[in-house]
């Protein structure tokens, strides 16, 4: 029998800035299409989180306030489920304020610092300018054809990788993790950070296949059916064709 996906949405009403529930849409059409199951749950405040319910938990981005009430609530709640959870093979997609939660912390421009799960070696400080518009990001990420990555990026958080954590890709256009080191994203095990919102998946279908293959792969699911991708590849070429280097800006 095919498979089924599950799929955890964290803090769905909470982190969903810049519709980043599209990203959800895709996980479920592309199985769907497949032929494969898909299932959603949703774990939000004061909910635990079982670390064998699922294959992909997905948190999306949000602002500082509801990064606030999130924060103290994964630390309470969810930490030791999804440190649980990624150590058996689950995958994890973090946008933007979620991404900046999974590190060690987020500290706002006030100095006010939110306490992250500590699932990825990265930290992230908030700085004066905001990095606001479109972002290419050439990937290391295996396999992945195309090698570009396209989204639009809003934040004021400068995020540092440790050396436990290795960049998503490189920025071609865009800020990035940070405005200065050039890197984008973070990928560690099988959980990956990023600040592009889109949303991302719809325009980027080969990073959304990387991540169900990688979620299914543990359940012995190796090969995903192709798809016919050139309506959101045309997206894809759209962007990389918009998307301008911005004055002060790599
Ligand atoms: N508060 C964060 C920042 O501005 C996250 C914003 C977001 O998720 N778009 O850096």
């Amino acid at each position: 029998m095919a498979p089924t996906l599950r799929v955890c949405s964290l803090y769905p009403e909470l982190m969903n800035i810049y519709a980043d529930r599209g990203n959800i849409a895709v996980l479920r059409a592309r199985c769907q299409w497949r032929g494969l199951g898909f299932e959603l749950a949703a774990a939000s405040l004061g909910d635990a989180v079982d670390p064998t319910a699922h294959d992909l938990f997905y948190m999306g981005g949000g602002q500082d306030r509801d990064q606030a009430l999130v924060a103290r609530d994964m630390s309470e709640n969810k930490r030791d489920g999804l440190h649980e959870a990624a150590a058996r093979g689950a995958v994890v997609l973090a946008v933007c304020g979620g991404y900046q939660l999974l590190g060690h912390y987020y500290q706002t421009a006030e100095g006010e610092r939110f306490p992250g799960i500590g699932l990825i070696d990265v930290r992230t400080e908030a700085g004066k300018k905001r990095f606001i518009g479109d972002v290419v990001v050439d990937t290391t990420l295996e396999d992945l054809k195309p090698t570009t990555l396209v989204g639009f990026e809003n934040h004021s958080g400068r995020t540092f990788l440790g050396a436990g954590a290795r960049a998503l890709g490189r920025v071609r256009v865009g800020s990035g993790n940070n405005g200065g080191d050039g890197t984008e994203g973070c990928v560690q095990g099988g959980v990956v950070g990023t600040y592009l919102h889109g949303s991302l998946l719809p325009k980027n279908p080969h990073l959304a296949d990387y991540l169900i293959r990688r979620a299914l792969s543990r359940r012995g699911m190796a090969e995903l059916a192709p798809l016919d991708d050139s309506i959101e590849l045309a997206a894809h070429a759209k962007i990389l064709e918009r998307a301008q280097p911005r004055a002060g800006e790599r």
